[in-house]
């Protein structure tokens, strides 16, 4: 019988592979968060520094980059700042990476998609500059419940309030 469970060390290789189409240049940043933000699984806003490590040779310089190891984003058009959702983890690892395609630079070939932005982040205190908790989202999402559930409680009041009106024969 065959053990179809066995795991090829290729198969995932291949599966990587073909994730790589011709793109722009990908960008390596680095953040610290506070540990309690990774296990919550946070959404973060990000503001773009201003020079950016170059993912393909990590600051060493290669024909990627014109040899200079980074990407400026002076020349470039103003870019917001991004927002990212964390994976949640119980126990936070030592560093993670999340891979976001289309932030990386543009292509110089017009067809080719712009590069990934390989967000590496680590715990700790204080978080990095430019770094900060998305929460404006949530809290309209709370208002916006918390006004949906008084209107209800209002109803609920005015028709206890006829109803007993009703009981002690006003009505
Ligand atoms: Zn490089």
């Amino acid at each position: 019988m065959e053990d179809e469970s066995t795991s090829d060390p290729q198969a995932l290789g291949k599966v990587t592979e073909d994730l790589d189409v011709p793109r722009g240049p990908d960008l390596s940043m680095e953040i610290t968060v506070p540990a309690s933000w990774i296990a919550e699984g946070a959404t973060l806003v990000v503001a773009w520094p201003r020079r950016l490590l170059c993912r393909a040779c990590g600051g060493g310089g290669c024909d990627a980059c014109g040899r200079s190891g980074a990407f400026s984003l002076q020349g470039e058009p103003v870019r917001e700042p991004f927002e990212v959702s964390l994976p949640r983890r119980e126990a936070p690892p030592s560093s993670l990476t999340i891979r976001l395609p289309s932030l990386g630079m543009p292509s110089d070939k017009e067809d080719h998609p712009p590069g990934h932005l390989f967000l590496e982040v680590r715990p700790g205190q204080p978080p990095s500059a430019g770094v900060a908790r998305a929460t404006r989202n949530e809290s309209r999402v709370l208002r916006r419940d918390l006004m949906r559930s008084s209107v209800w409680m209002a109803i609920f009041v005015s028709l206890l309030f006829l109803g007993m009106l009703r009981l002690s024969g006003w009505l």
